[in-house]
């Protein structure tokens, strides 16, 4: 038996690849999904804030064609950055013009300098340290290091740069003059297309995966996993042997939840760190709010969120005709939660000064979601913690997947990847119990 804990993306992959192998799903929610559900608030369809799709694996756009054909548009990235009074395109690094001469003039001097500079391999390196080596001085102190700082509230210098040094290139000196003597640059980086349900929000995704999951119990919360005995229990008092465990759920609850096995998970536990996204949703009375934008960074500090998304201008299918939705995002220290009041109040205020709504907009629908761990902090810990459960576990036959699972910065390509691996890898009998 493969007992699969989790039926969001990770999870439900895991299953649908399975095939005949004797599995089951627990999962805690009364939906399958996970981070990838859609909630309908009075008619406006909201993701857990922006989710949207970047495949690159052949396997992954096979399945996810086979699922939902013709169901997705692909779309090119309008991503902005606003910061010093000014809107730019995204990335930030190629596209200087128009702030403040000074703030141009520290960047190009910064990022000059910094092309002697080795970029780090050290997977120790400061997240800090890898942004000077990588964008230079003014570039990291105008965006890199305030906005991250604001998503994952944690000084970059206590932060290892290792969740995203893979995925950005170190741009070439003339990509970054270019760009700051007003040449557009936008379609850099690994994401300038995404693809995005015409109808139904993202939630069609985990719905089409999960009409092929046959064997999932839902509303089955987890609440202890014996490892030396395979054993795992629920909620409301159910037992379930495992011979594999597939495991999903967020690894600092797991290695709490765990009993037995390798000694001092708990203490491991206490050695991760996340942060909280708080994510308002707001349905407006007005269409084209933000001007055609798809999200819009925030990296000063008199801004309170560090993101704003719009996705009726990526898709007319979730909300009402003639009206728009809008998210904003928040990040909390883990431990915290969203001041509600405070926060609308002043997320109000900032989006007024900044053009977005306008003083007599009308709000129809209006909704929290708070995604709790929200981001891994990569730090120095987590990878000694990684490099030491994840061997450890596997001799109890638990395998970790999924962005909480595996304790990682993922998305949900990554998690479907993830699915179909782990299946593979069980099925040849790699497991130790199988
Ligand atoms: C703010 C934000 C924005 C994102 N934007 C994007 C994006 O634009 N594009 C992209 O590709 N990815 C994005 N992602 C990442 C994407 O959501 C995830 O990588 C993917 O959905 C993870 O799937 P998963 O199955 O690993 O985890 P989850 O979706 O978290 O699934 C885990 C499941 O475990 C269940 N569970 C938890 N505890 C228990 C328990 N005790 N017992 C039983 N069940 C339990 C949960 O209910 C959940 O269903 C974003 C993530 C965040 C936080």
């Amino acid at each position: 038996m493969i007992l699969i804990l989790g039926g969001g993306l990770a999870g439900m992959s895991t299953a649908m690849h399975l095939g005949k192998r004797e599995h089951l799903v627990l999962e805690a929610a009364t939906m399958p999904g996970g981070l990838c559900r859609t909630r309908d608030v009075d008619g406006f369809l909201f993701d857990y804030t922006g989710h949207l799709l970047h495949l690159r694996d052949e396997r992954i756009i096979r399945l996810v064609d086979e699922l939902l054909p013709d169901a997705f548009e692909t779309i090119e990235r309008d991503a902005r950055i606003r910061t010093h009074g000014v809107t730019l395109p995204f990335p930030f690094q190629a596209n200087l013009h128009g702030l403040p001469r000074e703030v141009v003039s520290d960047c190009l001097v910064g990022f000059s300098e910094s092309l002697a500079r080795p970029i780090p391999d050290d997977p120790e390196t400061s997240f800090e340290e890898w942004s000077l080596a990588v964008f230079g001085r003014g570039i990291s102190d105008t965006f890199m290091l305030p906005y991250n700082c604001k998503l994952f509230r944690r000084r970059p210098a206590e932060m290892t740069a290792d969740w995203v040094s893979w995925a950005v290139p170190k741009p070439t000196l003339r990509e970054v003059v270019d760009g700051a003597l007003g040449v557009r640059n936008e379609g850099m980086g690994y994401n300038s297309t995404f693809r995005y349900p015409r109808q139904g929000g993202i939630g069609v995704l985990p719905e089409a995966v999960a009409a092929r999951v046959e064997h999932m119990r839902l509303g089955q919360r987890v609440t202890e996993v014996d490892l030396d005995r395979r054993v795992v229990r629920t909620e409301g008092g159910e037992s379930h042997d495992y011979d594999e465990l597939v495991m999903t759920l967020p690894l600092p609850a797991f290695l709490r939840m765990a009993r037995g096995g390798p000694q001092g998970l708990a203490d491991k536990a206490a050695r991760l760190d996340w942060s909280v996204v708080a994510c308002w949703n707001l349905g407006i009375e007005r269409p084209g709010v933000a001007d055609g934008a798809h999200w819009i960074y925030f990296p000063d500090a008199d801004t309170p969120f560090y993101r704003a998304g719009v996705p009726t201008n990526f898709s007319a299918g979730v909300a009402p005709p003639g009206t728009s939705s809008l998210y904003v995002e928040f990040g909390l220290p883990r431990g915290q939660r969203p001041d509600r009041e405070r926060l609308e109040r002043a997320a109000r205020a900032a989006l007024e000064r900044e053009g977005i709504l306008l003083p007599d907009d009308k709000i129809l629908a209006s909704d929290w979601i708070v995604i709790d761990p929200g981001y891994v902090i990569f730090d120095a810990e987590r990878q000694r913690v990684m490099d030491e459960v994840v061997p450890q576990l596997e001799e109890f036959g638990v395998h970790l997947i999924g962005r909480y699972g595996a304790w990682t910065y993922s998305y949900m390509e990554r998690a479907l990847l993830d699915g179909l691996e782990v299946a593979r890898r069980l099925e040849q009998g790699v497991g130790h119990g199988v």
